[in-house]
């Protein structure tokens, strides 16, 4: 059976996050005790790391910390939940975490594990695991936010980790946050958005050098080798923009009372997308230029079609007025 979670007070957690953030880029470590039998802790006790810094490194309480901690269990205010954190931001136990608290025998110690995701500018999310004895594993069973839409934003501009990753990343939980509507600050979430686009000028100037180099015409010399393109970061770049494309038409379609996106589209400059509703086809020369309209605001969208060795393509233009022949 998996044991309910040990309830940890929000000003308890709000003194774990605090010491998450002190101790960043390290990660920070300690455990909260608690009435005996009881269903809440209620102190927290901080504790130095002996491990280093790293994303999820383990962390490990020694010395005469460790000798404290074993103590409390002889006590009337044992120790109920460990905690740590991870410099990555994310909260998740993992392999090492899990090698740390427990053994094929089940866990090392009759506690539960608080995990708290942390970036410099702050906590971003923290969940509690407790052992499983059908899982034989550590199980979540409690996960927070701390302002979910913030966390997001200084995930994404977090340092000077602006790897196409953790861009990535930011894009993820940002998309979330879009599809769950109306829980979120339309003005923050543009703001990140803006912020996002300044990151996501991603490709590394040396990287650019290279592509500028392997541009560059050359005469062919037999023998002689090519530079290299630096395909995967200029790739990495695209899908980015492409993402952070995708994630302004999302919040514009949230902010907008229209019944179409036609006007979204047309402002983002966006031309690989069909407006929504469908718009209604009018007549064209069937082959590569169709004539559409839109029953909701009236708009006239030609779509372009386009072959190539991969498929056909399809561009929608609002429609300039064509002269047909
Ligand atoms: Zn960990
Ligand atoms: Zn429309």
């Amino acid at each position: 059976m998996t044991a309910r979670a040990v309830r940890i007070p929000d000003d308890l957690r709000a003194a774990i996050y605090a010491h998450a953030r002190a101790a960043f880029p390290a990660e920070c470590c300690g455990y909260l005790v608690g009435a005996a039998g009881g269903d809440a802790v209620d102190e927290a006790i901080a504790c130095a790391n002996a491990h280093g810094a790293g994303d999820d490194r383990a962390f490990a309480i020694e010395g005469a910390e460790l000798l404290a901690f074993a103590r409390t269990f002889r006590s009337p205010r044992p120790a109920r939940v460990v905690y740590h954190s991870h410099t990555n931001g994310r909260a998740y136990f993992s392999e090492r975490d899990r090698a740390v608290a427990a053994t094929p025998d089940g866990p090392a110690y009759d506690v539960q594990h608080l995990v708290v995701g942390v970036i410099a500018a702050g906590a971003t999310e923290a969940a509690q695991f407790a052992w499983s004895a059908e899982a034989r594993d550590f199980v979540e069973v409690a996960r927070w936010s701390t302002r979910a839409v913030s966390d997001a934003a200084t995930l994404a501009i977090a340092g000077d980790d602006t790897s196409p990753e953790r861009l990535r990343d930011a894009f993820g939980r940002l998309h979330e946050h879009a599809r769950a509507g109306g829980t979120v600050e339309l003005d923050e979430l543009h703001a990140i958005a803006d912020r996002l686009a300044a990151a996501v000028a991603v490709v590394p100037e040396h990287e650019l050098a290279a592509h500028r180099e392997w541009a560059r015409p050359r005469k062919y010399v037999p023998g002689a080798r090519q530079p290299g393109k630096p395909v995967a970061a200029i790739l990495a770049a695209n899908s980015l923009e492409i993402e952070l494309r995708d994630l302004r038409y999302e919040l514009a379609r949230m902010c907008s009372p229209a019944p179409c996106d036609c006007a979204i589209l047309v402002e983002l400059g966006i031309v690989t997308r069909r407006p929504t509703p469908a718009p209604r086809w009018l007549d064209g020369d069937g082959m590569y230029w169709d004539d559409f309209e839109c029953d909701a605001c009236g708009a006239r969208w030609t779509e372009h079609k386009d072959c190539d060795d991969v498929g056909v393509h399809s561009q929608w233009q609002p429609t300039k007025p064509r002269v047909l022949g």
